[in-house]
């Protein structure tokens, strides 16, 4: 049975094979050496934690779940006792009866043995469009987190089913910024900064893409915006030429890093707290803002730190050093490189034989990197296993279950987006489009 060990660290069990990762090829191999984990918990299967509350163990396990956050239920113990030969077997017979029925999605964050199986390996936008883009399939399986599946669901036809194989498999960073907080937030803003006399919005909602349906929704219905890692630049000048200043939900150093470097000081970016009146500001400070950062963040990105960039330095003078977005401020400030889980690949890509490179961002994408690069040196600047815990929720035996299902004519775990909210949300993710430079 799987336990940590190819949870992420003996990718070399898994079979050699090559996956279409958008245009390209994904190869499976030898992980780079890491020895510790952060979470004893890592061993552990997910059904023996769905019952719990909370994100289960990896980088977000001391983040609060909110109440609502969804559950999975127990599923059928012929899948959670089967060997991982059994429900390989499973699975590919299932995903040969279902033949072109069926596209299964793996995010770049999702372990080696689910990512085996995907049809598409990308980030979280890049699998939304690829379920655009195939109105002949009946049923995705979207193996990334609920925010995930929901966009999928949002840009895919009313007739095509998106399926979380694991419902607990949410987004730490997603869940920081809940409806009903943002609608508080936005409804206190109005009654500090009024209404503007001129052509430009007081404020001009943002929501990063790691952010529920409904949040999406309420930028669409604001005058608002969707951004991804790739396009905050873009999508901040857009929000300011319509607006005096930006709310940013949830993640606040992706909008503090793009900020910066659009040359926007740490004054102009109060940082929004949901639990306190004015988000913990004065009212001056909400005038002079120009970028309201909302107090989320991602606890895998979190981790980085500037002295792993010294001792990556200091270890291989000549490495490059690439950070995501989601990582601090003095992160990405250390870096020489920073940029979507998509700039990395294609920044690594472009490297020389002999070239060494150590990112900051999530393990199971550096070692598949490593993996796929054999003649480059790639590691993860933290030197601990500590993975995304929702995805780490996606396990075989999960998808095993919603693919029989689909055989038999059952769709366990649809996300479904209500109507309105889905048409509110596709305003702001065609504004984020057409903002494209
Ligand atoms: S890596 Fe961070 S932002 Fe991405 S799904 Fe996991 S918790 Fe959410």
């Amino acid at each position: 049975m799987t336990s940590v060990a190819n949870i992420i660290a003996s990718a070399a069990t898994v079979e050699q094979r090559s996956r279409t990762m958008l245009g390209d090829t994904i190869t499976f191999g030898e992980p780079t050496d890491i020895t510790t984990t952060c979470d004893s918990q890592l061993s552990t299967e997910p059904w023996q934690i769905d019952t719990e509350p909370g994100y289960g163990p990896g980088a977000s396990t001391n983040d609060e779940a909110p109440s609502t956050a969804p559950h999975q239920g127990p599923i059928p113990a012929e899948y959670t006792d089967a060997s991982e030969a059994e429900l390989d077997a499973r699975i590919i017979a299932a995903k040969e009866t279902l033949g072109d029925r069926l596209k299964i999605l793996g995010h770049f964050y999702q372990r080696d043995e689910i990512v085996k199986y995907a049809d598409f390996v990308g980030d979280s936008f890049m699998l939304a469009q690829a379920a655009k883009d195939h109105p002949e399939t009946e049923a995705f399986v979207f193996c990334g987190v609920h925010f995930m599946a929901e966009t999928a669901d949002i840009l895919s036809d009313e007739q095509q089913s998106v399926i979380l194989p694991n419902l607990a498999a949410g987004c730490s960073m997603a869940d920081m910024a809940t409806i009903d907080q943002v609608e508080e937030a936005w409804e206190q803003l109005m009654q500090v900064l009024g209404t503007s006399n001129d052509e430009r919005a007081e404020v001009i909602p943002v929501t990063y893409m790691n952010s529920s349906a409904a949040i999406k929704a309420f930028c669409g219905r604001n005058d608002g915006i969707v951004c991804t890692s790739s396009n905050a630049t873009t999508v901040l000048e857009w929000a300011f030429e319509r607006g005096k200043r930006v709310i940013f939900f949830p993640d606040q150093h992706l909008g503090r890093n793009t900020a910066k470097a659009m040359g926007l000081t740490e004054e102009q970016m109060p940082l929004w707290r949901p639990y306190l009146p004015m988000g913990g500001n004065t009212q001056q400070q909400l005038e002079d803002a120009k970028v309201i950062l909302w107090n989320g963040f991602c606890s895998v990105h979190k981790r980085f730190t500037v002295a792993q960039i010294d001792k990556a330095r200091a270890d291989y003078p000549d490495v490059t050093v690439i950070a995501h977005p989601e990582c601090p401020a003095p992160v990405v400030e250390a870096a020489d490189g920073v940029g979507s889980t998509e700039y990395i690949r294609k920044a690594i890509e472009a490297g020389q034989p002999g070239d060494v490179f150590a990112v900051g961002t999530e393990i199971n994408l550096v070692n598949r990197l490593q993996a796929q690069h054999p003649e480059m040196t790639i590691f993860c600047l933290d030197p601990v296993i500590c993975p995304c815990s929702t995805m780490y929720r996606i396990h075989p035996a999960y998808l095993a279950w919603v693919l029989e299902g689909l055989v038999e004519g059952q769709v366990h775990n649809q996300i479904c987006v209500d109507a309105t909210v889905a048409t509110d949300a596709s305003v702001a993710l065609e504004r984020m489009l057409a903002a494209r430079p």
